[in-house]
């Protein structure tokens, strides 16, 4: 077979880790002194700055369609980037964007995609700072890329999970991928399916002050994705009881009719935590005051062991695996 990119390379999971271990290798300079670089796969680095810790993030964003329910790609730009340096525990401060824009593409639409950033940069008192504008001939629409610079007091890393937390999800699971997937095939709901696509650090700040040891926003591979991630990076096994993931009647209903199961699709306006036991049910108290956070959940718990264990609804167990790529390509 030919050693060339394919779609599943572009999907978060296993194909793509392999890819960037492989490729990643020829750098040698990874990260700064005392900071988080390259080797953890962190949601953003961390750069310690006199006394102080810079967190330091860069996404590209390549969803299609551009304009989805719920959001459009120059909001989602935004609100990753943004979460992205949130579950790193870090306050944004500045962000960049840079356009990617192929031939014929109408200016209108970019307009759009503009007044959507400026929304977005205004709610969360976050300015774009600087950018960058290349037109390809390519049959590309747009892509954009931004990258983002915070600052934490401390920083919460991916791998901090300890024996006996607990696991909350922010809210429901699976809405972004399924929005997406559910507008390209014309699938239709009584209640329309719409992308959770949000910011989240006004959400995520409020629990700080708690005994948070990881977090992480369950994009790409979803939750599958997230926990395996977390589980392997801190040395431990989560326990899920699958009654309590919240999850919307019509994203169930759209995963059963597309054959996706909605625990590996992008979430886009989700965190999970792991939170010491006795702060868990604060945190989920906190959490649920805040919009983003009413359908917080306490989803599972932290022991000793290996993996990601889902006990299911109908009182068995397995293994939640992590899928080797992303089961919607082009979603974020
Ligand atoms: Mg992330």
């Amino acid at each position: 077979m030919e050693d060339v990119i394919k779609s599943v390379h572009g999907g978060g999971g296993e194909a793509m880790e392999k890819l960037l271990s492989r490729v990643l290798s020829a750098v040698e300079l990874r990260k700064v002194k005392d900071g988080v670089g390259l080797d953890e796969f962190e949601d953003s680095a961390v750069i310690p700055l006199e006394g102080k810790n810079l967190v330091f993030t860069t996404d590209s964003y390549t969803v299609k369609p551009l304009f989805f329910p719920g959001g459009d790609i120059g909001k989602l730009s935004i609100a990753g980037t943004i979460n992205d340096l949130a579950v790193m525990g870090a306050k944004p401060v500045a962000i960049s964007t840079a356009f990617i824009i192929g031939e014929g593409f109408e200016i209108e639409k970019i307009e759009r995609i503009v007044k959507s950033i400026n929304r977005i940069s205004k709610e969360n008192s976050l300015p774009v700072v600087t950018g960058d504008t290349k037109v390809i001939d390519s049959d590309i629409d747009m892509l954009i890329n931004t990258t983002g610079i915070g600052i934490a007091d401390r920083v919460i890393r991916n791998s901090g999970l300890r024996e006996g937390d607990r696991i909350i999800v922010s809210g429901t699971v699976g809405d972004h991928g399924m929005a997406i997937m559910s507008k390209r095939k014309g699938i239709e709901f009584d209640t329309p399916l719409e992308s959770d696509c949000a910011a989240l650090w006004k959400l995520v700040e409020e629990i700080l002050d708690l005994d948070v040891h990881a977090m992480k926003d369950p994009t790409r591979g979803g939750i599958a994705n997230s926990l395996n991630e977390m589980a392997d990076k801190s040395g431990k096994r989560i326990i899920l009881h699958e009654d309590r993931i919240p999850i919307r009647e019509e994203v169930k209903s759209a995963s059963e009719m597309l054959g996706i199961d909605p625990f590996t699709v992008a979430n886009e306006g989700k965190v999970l935590i792991g939170v010491a036991k006795e702060d868990a049910e604060k945190a989920l108290q906190i959490l649920r005051k805040n919009p983003l956070g009413k359908q917080a959940e306490i989803i599972g718990s932290v022991e000793k062991g290996k993996g990601v264990i889902m006990e299911t609804v109908i009182g068995g167990k397995r293994h939640l695996e992590k899928p080797s790529g992303d089961p919607v390509p082009r979603v974020c």
